[in-house]
């Protein structure tokens, strides 16, 4: 019997956008803010364990960035781990991710190709090799997406059972029908029954013995395909304690005496056709039942969170003045200015330097204060795109550290492009964060955005 279980390993974006430090967090002690916490209670002791080549899995790229340099050592066993089945089998058990966890049926065309191609481009640069799935940032998904995904060459994506409705009555995995010529894109549904009793029954994972137990009497009336439980990677040790030890036990398991195969989705396609067509629900996602509406509107995960609307909006008129400035500013000096954002994943990463990156796209050899100029304009891209963490909708209240986040980037983004270039930004941008606010507290968005204005200017 085939089975998987992925982690999603990730934390919201805390870094102060100024600064780009994470700020001393209550909570967390004795450590400074909750990633070192996590990374000491779950990064570090399931790399030791070896869990990581052993799981599907992904890191959020803007966490692993943070690990990358607080605790080089850990973030290269989690490599290591992952290399190790990709010299194997020549395909590894790493999954990308879309780079700033937005969520991508509500980024227009030219964010998701820009979210997914910075996504594929880390992963290259940490991992060394490219990926061939991608997990979704709260498993987003349209048609739209799984295009993108497939024209810069992935392969498949994990979904929630719910987000796909197969034609056949298979249970999967599946093949969706891309429009345009394209292959069609392979969707693994997770088990809905197993991947609940993991993330929500901890009794179910207390006992190794017990959970194969109740695992093979589950797949005992469905033992075909590949079996994933899909999670939240934090489970594993922070969210739930010894769960990494847990971890280790059933991964470790000798398989003639289970019957359980422990293997992962690149591997499994392998060695397995997927011939069962199904029709991808669009817009959805794993943890709204409403499509996406969650991260854009009130809906009835998170009632009475009014705030939502107005914060969206906000948002996306900055987005498109910032598009502007920085289109008719950079067209003047390449010929296309998005795919110059797009390549700014291997800047941002130390790759190259923006002189690199657009040099066989400008219109002729560029001057220092013209690189200058397009350098602050890409920090601003990056800000924007920032702005857009799905985490400052996931929750029901505005006064709290992510939406606020959200804000302090949008600010910091139009400040160094007005900055940059002297074109004062829109005022309807600061008029609508004047309508976002917090029924509970009066905190307004307006105030957040003024203050992050105010201390760029103080700070810089
Ligand atoms: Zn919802």
């Amino acid at each position: 019997m085939n089975l998987c279980i992925h982690g999603h390993f990730y934390q919201p974006p805390r870094e102060d956008p100024i600064s780009n430090y994470i700020p001393a967090e209550i909570g967390a002690e004795p450590f400074d803010n909750w990633n070192e916490k996590i990374l000491s209670e779950c990064y570090e002791p399931n790399a030791e364990a070896g869990n990581f080549g052993k799981i599907s899995f992904n890191v959020g790229p803007t966490l692993f960035r943070w690990m990358w340099e607080f605790k080089p050592e850990i973030a290269r066993m989690i490599v290591d781990q992952e290399r190790e089945n990709y010299e194997k089998y020549g395909v590894g058990n790493g999954m990308a991710q879309s780079y700033n966890h937005t969520i991508l049926p509500l980024a227009s065309r030219r964010d998701k190709l820009t979210q997914v191609r910075w996504g594929v481009e880390d992963f290259l640069f940490r991992f060394g090799h490219r990926p061939e799935g991608m997990w979704l940032p709260e498993a987003g998904a349209d048609l739209e997406t799984l295009c993108v995904l497939s024209d810069i060459g992935l392969k498949f994506v994990i979904l929630a059972p719910w987000q796909v409705v197969g034609v056949d009555g298979s249970p999967g995995p599946y093949l969706i029908d891309l429009p345009d010529g394209r292959e069609p894109f392979v969707v693994f549904p997770y088990r809905r029954d197993l991947s609940t009793m993991v993330s929500f029954v901890p009794s179910s994972t207390e006992n190794g013995e017990r959970f194969v137990s109740l695992v093979r009497d589950n797949l005992a009336a469905r033992p075909d395909g590949l079996n994933i439980i899909a999670s939240d990677g934090e489970l594993y040790g922070h969210h739930q304690k010894f769960r990494d030890h847990f971890l280790s036990y059933v991964l470790n398991l000798v398989e003639s005496e289970t019957d359980l195969h422990w293997t992962y989705p690149g591997l499994w396609l392998r060695e397995n056709e997927v011939t069962a067509k199904a029709k991808l629900v669009e817009p959805s996602s794993w943890s709204c039942f409403h499509g996406v509406d969650r991260w854009a509107r009130e809906c009835g995960c998170t009632p009475g969170a009014e705030w939502k609307t107005p914060l969206f909006s906000a948002i996306q008129t900055t987005a498109e003045w910032l598009d502007e400035v920085y289109y008719s500013k950079a067209i003047k000096l390449v010929n296309d200015p998005w795919e110059l954002r797009n390549r700014t994943i291997k800047v941002l990463n130390g790759e190259q330097d923006i002189g690199e990156i657009s040099k066989d796209l400008s219109l002729s050899a560029l001057t220092t204060t013209e690189i200058e100029l397009l350098e602050v304009l890409l920090k601003a891209q990056y800000a924007r795109q920032r702005m857009f963490t799905s985490c400052g909708w996931f929750f029901d209240e505005f006064h709290r550290i992510e939406p606020q986040n959200n804000i302090s980037y949008a600010a910091y983004a139009v400040w160094l492009t007005e900055k940059a270039t002297g074109v004062a930004p829109n005022p309807k941008i600061l008029q609508l964060f004047g309508e976002v606010y917090s029924n509970k507290t009066g905190l307004r968005g307006d105030t957040i955005f003024t203050q992050t204005l105010m201390r760029a200017n103080n700070e810089t």
